[in-house]
């Protein structure tokens, strides 16, 4: 089977390539742990998005919690998108990227008044409120400020997005969105604040959805509402989908972008929706399968023979020096993401824990896995374009890893390692 990625992560021989750049080449120039992303496998998970939307109005809006490096930012930017945001930060990145704030919805459900503040000044196109309180707040922020803030509710449809529990999100007892219950009510609210204008409605259920299913609950639920709405006055102009497509990280069959949006699209026309603008938020399926995370196997160590009593053998570690500080998502959330040599060796495998040198048992990288590696060579994670270096921490003082985007066989360093002086910049030692 093809490697998760492919065509941009596929060998070549016995090399990995990233695009047309080999991966040890990489991690020899630039050094380890490096993220490597391909900008065309990032607009090549864009296009059919687009292609699908094409002749409708719409604006599709990069969720960059996924990755919020700013060459990837630009990348998106230049290709027409929006971007979705859940903090002052990422604003400031859609800002220095280049991006525009007009295309900019805000998510999230503890936005601050400063968060607000800033968000209206640079005239972002969209609040996704998140709760009543919020509402009110949002409300009195933007007329303190002479302005009134576009805003679309975000509502929780209570479906089961069939996904991980910590990213299914659309459920009534998450934390996210308003009640399908309270939706009516909170726009009838959100229609009379002073502060506010009505302009869309919102959901987004949770992350690494690999049917259509779900998708339909959610939006059948939010068209009944957008016609409870509208009856009593107030008009809603764009339906915000949300994100949440999965990828392939090992055997996983996602439906493709196009084909997603093709069954949204008949059912939005079915109802009779169809001139409604569109808002698409993807984050893991634009960039996910577009980057690696390259590392180096420092040391390989055995497991203990069997003994009489015993379990069993021990496991054999492979420990290289990539770690849950830079990719979190196999401590997080147990994820499973392919593991492979950068250049393979026609050699018997060994099965190995791939772990990192932090101070955890939860640091692994990728449990049992049949690999061919010797202390030195270079390893590969797959789709570790989304959540791996925006999730990055600097635990155990690790800086954190540097990024390069390659284009064909161009490479451009977007990100410089951290340095240790770096890591504790602004701390102070106590007068003596
Ligand atoms: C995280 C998030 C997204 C993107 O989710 P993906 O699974 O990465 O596509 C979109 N919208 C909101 C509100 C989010 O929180």
């Amino acid at each position: 089977m093809s490697l998760p990625g492919a065509p941009f992560v596929a060998y070549g021989g016995d090399e990995l390539f990233i695009d047309g750049c080999a991966a040890s080449e990489l991690g020899e120039r630039f050094g380890t742990p490096l993220y490597v992303y391909s900008r065309r496998a990032m607009l090549a998970a864009l296009e059919p998005y687009q292609r699908a939307l094409q002749g409708r109005q719409h604006l599709i809006c990069y969720a960059m919690k996924a990755n919020s490096s700013l060459a990837v930012l630009q990348t998106f930017a230049a290709a027409g998108c929006g971007f979705d945001i859940v903090s002052g930060g990422e604003l400031q990145r859609v800002l220095a990227a280049g991006g525009d704030p007009g295309k900019v919805v805000f998510s999230g459900l503890g936005k601050t008044r400063a968060e607000m503040k800033l968000a209206l000044e640079v005239g972002v196109r969209c609040f996704n409120v998140e709760s009543e309180a919020e509402l009110d707040q949002l409300s009195a922020v933007a007329a303190s400020l002479g302005h009134r803030a576009p805003v679309s509710l975000r509502v929780n449809p209570d479906v089961d997005a069939r996904t991980h529990p910590y990213i299914s999100t659309g459920l009534k007892d998450n934390k996210f969105g308003i009640a399908h219950e309270r939706a009516v009510e909170t726009y009838r609210r959100a229609a009379r604040l002073p502060g506010l204008e009505v302009v869309g409605i919102d959901c987004h259920i949770g992350s690494q959805i690999t049917e259509i299913g779900p998708y339909l609950d959610a939006l059948d639920r939010l068209l009944d509402l957008v016609e409870a709405v509208e009856a009593e006055g107030v008009s809603i102009r764009h339906l915000d989908l949300g994100g949440g497509l999965g990828i392939r990280y090992t055997d996983e069959t996602p439906p493709a972008a196009d084909a997603l949006i093709a069954a949204l699209l008949e059912r939005i026309d079915a109802r009779g929706h169809s001139h409604r603008a569109l808002v698409f938020e993807p984050g893991r399926s634009l960039v996910g399968n577009a980057g690696v995370l390259l590392g180096e196997v420092l040391y390989l160590k055995p497991g203990t023979a069997a003994e009489e009593n015993s379990t069993g053998p021990g496991k054999n570690f492979c420990i290289v020096d990539v770690a849950m500080n830079d990719l979190m998502r196999p401590a997080m959330y147990g994820a499973t993401m392919a593991i492979v040599a950068c250049q393979s060796r026609n050699e018997p495998q060994t099965v190995y824990d791939v772990v990192g040198p932090v101070c955890e048992s939860g640091d692994w990288l990728g449990r049992d896995r049949a690999l061919a590696v010797r202390p030195g060579d270079r390893i590969a994670v797959l789709s570790a374009g989304a959540y791996g270096m925006s999730m990055a921490s600097n635990y155990n003082s690790r800086p954190r890893a540097a990024e390069v985007m390659v284009d064909g066989e161009h490479a451009a360093l977007i990100r410089e390692r951290e340095t240790p002086a770096e890591l504790f910049r602004g701390e102070h030692l106590l007068p003596r």
